[in-house]
């Protein structure tokens, strides 16, 4: 499989009583794997809606979705929540870790879904907690750590399927300058060892990273270019 990704002709409506309202009108482009790509745009322009779908979070109107060798358009509801709980990496902005659970318990959630968890699985999950420079506070909660590791942490959940790819929305909005570019060289790192990664982002600076920037106008993709 060649592919991380490829979308054709992806149309997004969402129908309200008053009005239709366009958010993807017609969006085509392949993610090879180990792309690096950039999702920009102003407001409103479908970055999110762009990223559910590739998430599986939410269903095209039409269209085609590929995932490996899924059509994601073609799944039913459970397909599509295993495909995303087994296959699919999340960051979020606001990192969405469960403040009860330890740095290592916050990595394991995703393997709930998979039913028993290992003793591979545990050895696995201190792997990436020191990957991503976390093995010595394997058992603190979120409240105990900066905005930066609480990232961290989300990044190694976000790993511990082997996922198709990372997407991340705005992953580094909350974070300062240093910080963000400590995350963007886990980025950059994973990237190299041929990890996929979309990436929402309204900063120029996070964009420069990426290997492409596709940037979004009104549910249309106005460019997609890659870097020099
Ligand atoms: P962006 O992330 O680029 O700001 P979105 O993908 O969130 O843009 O939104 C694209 C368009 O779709 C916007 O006009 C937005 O108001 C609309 N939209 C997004 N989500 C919904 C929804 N759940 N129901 C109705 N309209 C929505
Ligand atoms: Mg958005």
């Amino acid at each position: 499989m060649q592919w991380a990704a490829r979308i054709e002709d992806l149309r997004k409506d969402y129908v309200l009583k008053s009005e239709t309202v366009h958010a993807l009108r017609g969006v085509s482009f392949d993610v090879p794997r180990g792309d690096y790509v950039a999702i920009m745009g102003p407001s409103g322009s479908g970055k999110s809606t762009l990223l559910n779908l590739l998430g599986c979070l939410d269903r095209p109107t039409s269209g085609r979705l590929l995932l490996g060798d899924d059509d994601v358009a073609q799944l039913d509801d459970d397909s599509l929540s295993h495909i995303r709980a087994s296959r699919i990496g999340f960051i979020f902005q606001s990192y969405n870790l469960i403040p009860q659970l330890t740095v290592l318990e916050n990595i394991e959630v995703p393997l709930y879904y998979q039913g028993r968890i290992t003793r591979d699985d545990k050895r696995r999950c201190e792997e990436l907690a020191t990957m991503v420079g976390l093995g010595d506070r394997l058992q603190h909660r979120p409240a105990q750590l900066s905005g930066g590791q609480q990232q961290r942490v989300a990044i190694a959940r976000s790993l511990i399927n082997d996922p198709y790819f990372l997407l991340a929305d705005e992953a580094t909005g909350n974070l300062d300058t240093v910080t963000t570019e400590e995350i963007l060289s886990i980025f950059e790192r994973l990237n190299q060892e041929g990890r996929t990664i979309i990436m929402v982002t309204h900063e120029d600076e996070v964009a420069a990273v990426a290997k492409r920037t596709i940037r979004l106008r009104d549910g249309h993709i106005q460019s997609d270019e890659r870097q020099r």
